[in-house]
Parts: C-alpha cells; sequence; structure tokens
C-alpha cells in the first residue's frame, strides 16, 4: 500500500494535516471556495487558510479555479478539488453483473458501465476473474493503472468495512477481504455494503441538497438503508447499520433469506413483489403474463416490472402492496430519526407512481404529522449508476480520511 501511504502522507506532513482534510471535505460536500469563505466556514485566519491552500495546490489536491463569480466588485479567486489529482474506480458487484464506475478526483464522471456479465462465487477463481475483467476494462479506458488513487467496491450482505471482512463472501482465509483484493488490483480497496455506499452516492453528488438527516432505502430484490445521520454516514459498532430489511416487522411465516421469520424484506422488496404475484397467479388471476406462466415457465421480476409498461393490473397491485407496507415501515424510521429526506433508490423505483403513491399514502396514514412535516420524500437521482458512483465517492472520502 505504498501508493496510498504517500497519498495520504502529503496531507498529513506538518502540523496542519486534519485542518487540510476539513478543507478537503468541505470541498467534496460543499463545492468550491474563495480564501475568504474557507477562513470563515473553519474559523481560521486568512494567512494559515493562505498557506495550507497552497500546500495543497504543491501537492496537487487542490487548484486554483481563477476569478469567479457575477456580483459586482472585486471578484474573489475560487479554489476547488483538481479534477488531475488522479482516478477512483467503483465496482458494484452483484451476484451476475459488474457496473462500474470511474470518476476523476473532482467527481466527475469519466465512464460508466453498467451489468457486465459475471457471476460471483466465494472463490479466489471468482475474484481473480472480477480483479482481471475491472483491470481490463481500466486498460480499455486508457487509464494508467498508477493514476488511480483507490478502488471502492460494494458487496452485498453483511461487511465489515473496517476491517475489510466480509462475512457473506469470504476465501477461506484468515486474512481481511479487503488486503486480498489489494494485492490483486495494485492499489488501495474499500469495501463496503452496497445500499451505504449508495446512500452516499446520492448525499454528495445525487438528490441530496446539503440535507444532514437523510435515509435512503434500496428496493432492489432486498431492501436495505444507507444512514446520513448529523452529516455523518452511520456504520454502528462493526459495519452494520441499516438492516432495516430484516427488521422484525410481521407474524406472517414466511422465511426470509437470513433465517428468520416475518422480516420487514418479507412483504417489501422485489422478492416480495415477485412473492406476491406468482401465489396470485397460482390462484388464477389474470395477468398478460398468465399464458407463459401455464407453459410451466418461470416468471422474473424484470418481467413483472416490464408488465407495469402495459398497465397490468396484477403487476401494479404487487407493487402497491410493498409500497404501502414500505411506506409503514418508512413512518416508522421517520418518527425515529426525524429526516430532512428520505430517499427512494434501487431497481423498484422504475414503478414510479404505483410505488410512491402507496408509500406516500402510508407514511401520511400512519407517521406523526409534526415529525414528517419536516421529510421531503424523493426518488434517487443517480438512479442504476448510484452503487458504482456512490462507491467512487466513498472510495475518495475514505482515502482521505474524512469517513
Ligand atoms: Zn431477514
Amino acid at each position: 500500500m505504498a501508493l496510498m501511504k504517500n497519498f495520504l502522507d502529503r496531507i498529513d506532513d506538518g502540523k496542519n494535516g486534519s485542518l487540510k482534510k476539513k478543507i478537503l471535505g468541505l470541498c467534496i460536500t460543499d463545492g468550491d471556495f474563495s480564501i475568504a469563505d474557507l477562513s470563515k466556514e473553519l474559523n481560521t485566519s486568512i494567512p494559515t487558510i493562505t498557506k495550507l491552500l497552497s500546500e495543497l495546490i504543491e501537492d496537487g489536491f487542490i487548484e486554483d479555479l481563477g476569478k469567479q463569480g457575477t456580483s459586482g466588485g472585486r471578484k474573489p479567486n475560487i479554489y476547488g478539488l483538481c479534477s488531475s489529482a488522479g482516478y477512483l474506480v467503483g465496482a458494484d458487484i452483484g451476484s451476475h453483473h459488474i457496473s462500474v464506475a470511474v470518476t476523476d478526483f473532482k467527481g466527475n464522471l469519466i465512464d460508466y458501465q453498467e451489468d457486465m456479465p459475471f457471476v460471483l462465487e466465494s472463490t479466489e477463481e471468482s475474484f481473480r476473474e472480477m480483479c482481471g475483467m475491472l483491470l481490463s476494462h481500466i486498460e480499455s479506458l486508457g487509464i494508467d493503472k498508477d493514476r488511480i488513487l483507490a478502488y471502492g467496491i460494494n458487496l452485498t450482505g453483511r461487511v465489515n468495512c473496517e476491517t475489510g471482512f466480509s462475512f457473506s463472501y469470504f476465501l477461506g482465509e484468515e486474512r481481511p477481504l479487503s488486503d486480498t483484493l489489494e494485492d490483486m488490483l495494485g492499489n488501495a480497496v474499500f469495501i463496503d455494503n452496497d445500499s451505504r455506499a449508495m446512500a452516499y452516492g446520492e448525499y454528495i453528488c445525487g438528490v441530496g441538497n446539503g440535507e444532514k438527516n437523510m435515509l435512503f432505502i434500496n428496493l432492489s430484490w432486498g431492501l436495505g438503508m444507507g444512514m446520513i445521520l448529523d452529516g455523518k454516514l452511520s456504520y454502528g459498532k462493526s459495519g452494520f447499520s441499516g438492516e432495516i430489511g430484516h427488521f422484525p416487522f410481521k407474524d406472517n411465516d414466511i422465511m426470509c433469506r437470513c433465517g428468520k421469520i416475518g422480516c420487514l424484506e418479507t412483504v417489501a422488496s422485489g422478492s416480495a413483489v415477485h412473492r406476491f404475484f406468482t401465489d396470485r397467479l397460482k390462484e388464477g388471476r389474470a395477468s398478460v403474463l398468465r399464458p407463459k406462466f401455464e407453459k410451466g415457465e418461470d416468471i422474473s421480476l424484470d418481467e413483472i416490472i416490464d408488465a407495469l409498461e402495459d398497465e397490468d393490473v396484477l403487476a401494479i397491485e404487487a407493487m402497491e402492496v410493498t409500497g404501502r407496507e414500505l411506506g409503514r415501515a418508512i413512518a416508522g424510521l421517520i418518527n425515529i430519526f426525524n429526516p430532512e429526506l428520505v430517499v427512494i433508490g434501487g431497481k423498484l423505483t422504475v414503478a414510479k407512481d404505483y410505488l410512491m403513491l402507496p408509500i406516500m399514502g402510508a407514511i401520511n396514514k400512519y407517521s406523526l404529522i409534526i415529525v414528517s412535516k419536516d421529510t421531503t420524500v424523493k426518488f434517487s437521482k443517480l438512479g442504476s449508476k448510484g452503487g458504482a458512483l456512490g462507491a467512487c465517492m466513498l472510495s475518495r472520502s475514505k482515502l482521505l480520511g474524512l469517513v
């Protein structure tokens, strides 16, 4: 990890390392700054800020963007993150595909590749293949490997990001998975949970607009959550916070994939939509997918989502039921966390109003109005790019020691 060490040393050298990190952190969350803004925001004298900025410029983290602004009078010089400091690679690893985003240091998206086919298994061969795909993809973009600052890798399931251990995928070694991946990729690697990376992406460069309390709901085949609380990404003690999908919610005797019974995920998730839909087909209900079902063929979640375009009533009903249950759970979250913003993301958001209307109805019905009047509910802005792009943003902040 020589490269990462050098990178951090360049900031940590001297006694003002933590102040320099605060400057970089402000540039990440709030954008470009003038010296006067920074001095005010960090409650630090203008000569000190000027000195630290010149060191950060010399080390290649910050660039002088020149005089900007539209107001009359003297225009201040503006400073921001230096886009050419290096690249960040974010990979969202699903069980059957990888999506990869590459950004520059400032966070501009350089390339995005969605759903490259790949089968994830808990074997060294599978991880070797994944690393090989990432490395050859980077090479095909003409990016010099040495210019990559870090990889952010999202793994579904339980991940301890502090120690780098995955509890869902392991290679039978005592070593943290992130160390093994660092050896294979030759750069710093940070692994995290997919919903948390998506939440961070929305917070930094998505629908978030400076809100300090934001909940991100990842409504895909499963149900996950990432939380920004008081402006910080929440991890809990070991990185397992946000397991909303496994909130004990129903007395329904439906077995969850976690092994428990009645988890929220059993009634509010893509898998719940799929179960509701196929159960109703078995009962004889009509649907555009009925002929396929009668031939004995499997019905996929994607096909149910596509049936919404044909205004298939059974598909709409399946979304409504999941939306209602999820809205009821979100009402509880609103009462607990009093968030400014709740973002709904993940695969099912293509259902738009079929999902949002029942969610809002249930929030109105079940939340305390005095609390929920503070909360806006929105769909994710980054959409399917959110996982990989969020992983880029998260790896940058981790590299700088900001998360
Ligand atoms: Zn569960």
